[in-house]
């Protein structure tokens, strides 16, 4: 965007300085940002039902108090808990009806005010509403019946009610946003300007404005995607780079060393890589695979042949906990091999020499923007759902080494990405127009299930016995916490708290640790040492070890405020166990203290479809089909690099996107000049996604 130079949050109206404070926490810190602080669901109050007209198989709102709640046991096989009440408004009552949630009716009391959603069934006279969704009416309330609401992202002590009385007055400065598509292209593309979008998202009139107004943002998501992909491509085709022996006998060798048997589709990606990298082009690919399946040992075959032909080979990792185990990993595997490893971290930092002569580096991004060079990179591999735009491409290239001696530009190392993200092969191809890609979609063999349960809140204690005895079995633990520090409102576990009741209350003697993002790297290495060494049992975590950590003595993960996560990042949790020879469990568990619009049925069903299926690309599948009207914008990550907004399953946009981009670049973007500044404005970010 012009950057919308529109002042600071001070001047609307309301904003004190505490409340400043408090929108600073959301990333608040002026108009713009304030404009772009989308909602992430709505709430439809618009048709609020009374009782007295509530018709068969309608699904309507209604708002009332409850006059009374209880939960029972059903007779027969099943035996189901039915949570049964009775609400009232001022024109009646009527019956609700919940099945296998009785913890509800220790949520709910009478008296309580609460919203039920829901479809009417039952006879005329004992009409009642099965499975309702349902909210608590609280003091800054949704009582904004009548219109659709928007709810945001919001922190202790802000209300929603203060942020849509912000937001509404940072909109006046909407017709200044200069939109960065001109007129005649939004004109041709039937595209909507950018600020009406962003205006009608925070105050829709119905539920299809709403979409159109947030396909502009997706659009805008994906056809940035497709524009650097696209001058990627044809960057690339004018470039070289070093030609890698393909070096069969010594390939043989080095498989025939390893513990295991390589599975087909190991082998079959490993091939298609070591023959790209071997023609002279540089080559940008996507490595994708299920966690699990064993893409890490693909990625060292290829370092090898790299350092067999005399190159280096970069490995960037998404956090400092990822590089330093994929640092032990390599050098275990390399360990008679005479491969020389350095790992960059915050605390070599001092320890780095200004050029890097090692075989391979392993570091985090840090490894391009800081003040490093190598001594001839021809191989840059990114772990886990990082790609690289056209600078970043530019600095390795510059930084590689690989131009010295000829004293001309126009070498430049491969790029092998590698992710988990189950991305069907069509959509990726029409999305990242420069990449290749190699898929393993089978898992190696022998591989039990982990087996996945969700566990109700009465069982908590039994699942700490459990761990326990796995504890003395010699297996190891992991909990995952969704927040670092316990919050005001308490709304869900926190890894300090839970480090400190689990260690005075639960767990005695045993040896806990934990570890998140913002530790200092010193510490974090100590940690994950600890844990990867046995000396740690139980290891409380936030979500930094969501992506690639690997202890196969790890046997359970126990996920806390499970409904926090989506899908595909449950996923990601549950892949770091079951990597070794024991079975392998997952123990998820619900906040207790959920508030608010509790989506309770939906809750327990996505989770439950979660513990019942193995299958990364089906349980991400399932993410994106169930998100329905009430929570589906940004809220949890589309589980796509890059993406917040849109999702996979925007396969129209995808392809529109991909029209439109290849139309700009064909005619050269620097034709159209806001267009080029935004796409400037993009490569300049340092921007992994
Ligand atoms: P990911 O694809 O998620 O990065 P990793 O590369 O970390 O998975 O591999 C997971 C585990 O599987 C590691 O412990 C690795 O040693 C092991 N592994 C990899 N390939 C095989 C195989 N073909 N047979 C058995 N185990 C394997
Ligand atoms: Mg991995």
């Amino acid at each position: 965007m012009g950057v919308l130079n529109i002042g600071s949050i001070k001047k609307i109206n309301g904003v004190t300085q505490s409340i400043e404070k408090k929108l600073n926490k959301l990333g608040l810190n002026d108009i713009f940002s304030l404009l772009w602080h989308l909602p992430y669901r709505f709430e439809d109050w618009s048709t609020l039902a009374q009782i007295k007209d509530l018709k068969d198989n309608e699904q309507n709102t209604i708002k009332g108090k409850l006059q009374m709640i209880s939960t029972r046991r059903s007779w027969g096989k099943r035996r189901m808990y039915i949570t049964e009440a009775i609400m009232a408004d001022e024109s009646g009552t009527i019956k609700i009806v919940w099945f296998n949630q009785p913890y509800l009716s220790k949520m709910l009391h009478v008296g309580d005010e609460i919203y039920i959603a829901g479809k009417i069934s039952g006879t005329p006279i004992a009409k009642q509403i099965l499975a309702p969704q349902w909210e608590k009416v609280n003091k800054t309330g949704a009582i904004h019946t009548g219109r659709i609401v928007p709810i945001y992202h919001t922190t202790e002590g802000l209300t929603q009610k203060q942020l849509r009385f912000f937001i509404k007055q940072a909109c006046v400065h909407l017709p200044q946003l200069q939109d960065w598509i001109p007129k005649e292209k939004l004109d041709e593309w039937k595209i909507l300007p950018l600020a009406e979008s962003i205006y009608k998202i925070h105050f829709p009139n119905n539920v299809n404005e709403i979409k159109t107004a947030f396909d502009r943002i997706k659009f805008d998501e994906l056809i940035r995607i497709q524009l650097i992909s696209g001058s990627n491509r044809a960057a690339i085709a004018k470039e070289n780079a070093p030609s890698i022996n393909i070096n069969v006998s010594k390939i043989k060798e080095f498989v025939n060393s390893l513990k295991f048997e390589l599975t087909v589709d190991q082998k079959k990606a490993a091939w298609e890589i070591v023959k790209d990298i071997s023609l002279g082009v540089p080559m940008n690919r996507l490595l994708e695979g299920d966690v699990g399946c064993g893409k890490t040992i693909v990625v060292a075959l290829l370092a090898y042949l790299v350092k067999l032909a005399g190159y280096q080979t970069a490995i960037m990792a998404p956090t400092e906990i990822l590089a330093l185990q994929h640092y032990e990993t390599l050098q275990n595997i390399f360990k008679n091999l005479g491969v020389s490893i350095f790992l960059k971290t915050a605390r070599t930092r001092k320890l780095t020499p200004s050029k890097i002569t090692d075989d391979i580096i392993i570091g985090t991004h840090a490894l391009i923007s800081e003040d490093v060079s190598f001594k001839n990179l021809a191989l840059v591999v990114v772990d886990e759902q990082h790609r690289f735009g056209v600078d970043q491409r530019k600095l390795l290239k510059e930084k590689s080494g690989l131009n010295v001696n000829i004293g001309n530009n126009k070498m430049a190392p491969h790029f092998l990405s590698v992710s988990a993200t189950p991305i069907p092969r069509t959509l990726a191809l029409t999305l990242w127009g420069d990449l290749k890609l190699s898929i393993i979609k089978t898992m190696p063999a022998g591989r039990m299930p982990v087996i996945t349960k969700v566990v109700r809140s009465e069982n908590r204690v039994k699942a700490y016995e459990f761990i326990k005895n796995k504890i003395k079995e010699g297996r190891q633990a992991f909990v995952v916490c969704p927040l670092v520090e316990a919050n005001e409102k308490l709304e869900a576990k926190s890894v300090k708290e839970e480090y400190e009741r689990l260690k005075k209350d639960i767990f005695g003697e045993i040896e806990i640790g934990m570890i998140y993002g913002k530790m200092k790297s010193v510490d974090k290495e100590k940690v994950m040492k600890d844990f990867s060494d046995g000396t740690i049992k139980i290891l409380i975590a936030t979500s930094v070890i969501e992506v690639g950590v690997n202890v196969p003595n790890a046997t359970i993960i126990m996920i806390e405020g499970a409904e926090r996560f989506g899908l595909a990042q449950l996923h990601q949790f549950r892949g770091r166990v079951g990597r070794g020879l024991h079975q392998a469990y997952c123990l998820i568990f619900m906040s207790d203290s959920e508030k608010g619009f509790l989506p309770d049925v939906n809750v327990l069903e996505r989770l439950s479809f979660f513990a019942a299926n193995k299958d990364g690309f089906k349980i991400a599948e399932y993410d994106l089909e169930n998100r329905g009207f009430g929570d589906m914008y940004g809220r949890q990550q589309s589980g796509t690099p890059g993406l917040k907004y849109a999702t996979l399953k925007d396969v129209k946009l995808i392809k529109k996107t991909h029209v439109c981009a290849e139309e700009i670049l064909q005619n050269g973007i620097e034709k159209y000049k806001t267009i080029f500044e935004k796409f400037n404005e993009w490569q300049k970010k340092v921007h992994f996604e």
